[in-house]
């Protein structure tokens, strides 16, 4: 069975049980979290955040927390150069991170490698791996996913050697993985809708392939290689439907989370609708479905 799911919010007071119910209420099998604000590093005790209730709950349903992804924040920057007490303050937090994240128990924690801001690649690489070097510890669980980039501004990580340069440069290397998000390699030029095998073959070649650990499905709102980072629903951008199915029932990624993040739906700022129940159903029946957005609109329900 594909390992489906998006990624679902974890709030106060219910927070990782109230993240399982989301998920399950989207008929997802897995699911992924931020610990907290994502734009914010304001976090809560671990002793409040209901992670045995959420286990519980989740055995029921035949879930497990092992396959649940964390997303780090993305305002850690390991590759900044040039303000040293933001370096600091994100090898603390990450470390504060590591720690919330074994208690939750899930094995992949997504980060974005981090930003040059002016410095250049180089200089932000050596950077981010200084600093993962101080993060990890072999007494971690997690796994450190860095994300494949899209390439807006000064992002790091928008090719698999960029990647790779991190993961040679770190001694716990058994410590990192990689998430792949659909979008973000399409928009950094990497032809998913044309030849996605050829994309995988690049990474085995780059990265190898069992460094592969988490799936970000996006379809995208820009032409490959646009560099921008917007993702849009499955079926309803310049990847197609027929790409982000092929990925997402690939016998190479059979055993990976697929996480998906595209918006939610509606023109009323204040009223969105979330799109998963109805993505992670078309994905599973592997059907097309044109009315999809209206659907989430008017909120139709699934057969
Ligand atoms: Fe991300
Ligand atoms: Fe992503
Ligand atoms: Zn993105």
């Amino acid at each position: 069975m594909v390992l489906l799911g998006s990624h679902v919010s974890m709030s106060a007071p219910h927070s990782v049980l109230g993240s399982v119910k989301e998920a399950i209420s989207y008929n997802a099998n897995t699911f992924m979290i931020y610990t907290g604000a994502p734009q914010n590093t304001r976090r809560r005790a671990i002793d409040t955040l209901k992670i045995d209730e959420a286990k519980a709950l989740m055995a029921e349903h035949g879930l497990d927390m092992k396959d649940t992804v964390i997303h780090a924040p993305y305002i850690v920057n390991l590759g900044n150069t040039f303000k040293p007490d933001n370096f600091e303050f994100a090898i603390e937090f990450m470390t504060e991170e590591i720690r919330r994240a074994d208690a939750i128990g899930a094995a992949q924690m997504t980060m974005h490698p981090g930003a040059h801001v002016g410095a250049g690649p180089e200089a932000a690489i050596d950077k981010i791996a200084e600093g993962l070097n101080r993060i990890l510890t072999k007494e971690q669980n997690v796994q450190i996913a860095l994300e494949t980039m899209a390439g807006k501004g000064t992002e790091i990580g928008r090719s698999f050697e960029e990647l790779a340069q991190i993961i040679e440069r770190v001694d716990l290397c058994e410590k990192l993985s990689v998430t792949l998000d659909t979008c973000h390699i399409h928009d950094a030029g990497y032809p998913v809708r044309d030849d996605f095998d050829f994309v995988l073959e690049e990474f085995d070649r780059i990265i190898g392939l069992d460094r592969l650990k988490v799936i970000h499905v996006n379809d995208s709102k820009n032409p490959q290689g646009a560099a921008k980072d917007r993702h849009e629903n499955i079926g309803f951008g310049e990847i197609g439907f027929d790409a982000l199915n092929a990925i997402i029932h690939h016998p190479k990624l059979a055993h990976l989370p697929k996480i998906l993040e595209t918006p939610f739906v509606g023109e009323d700022k204040k009223n969105k609708k979330a799109p998963y129940l109805y993505e992670i159903d078309m994905l599973k029946k592997q059907t097309f479905n044109p009315h999809l957005l209206e659907n989430i609109l008017n909120d139709t329900g699934i057969e």
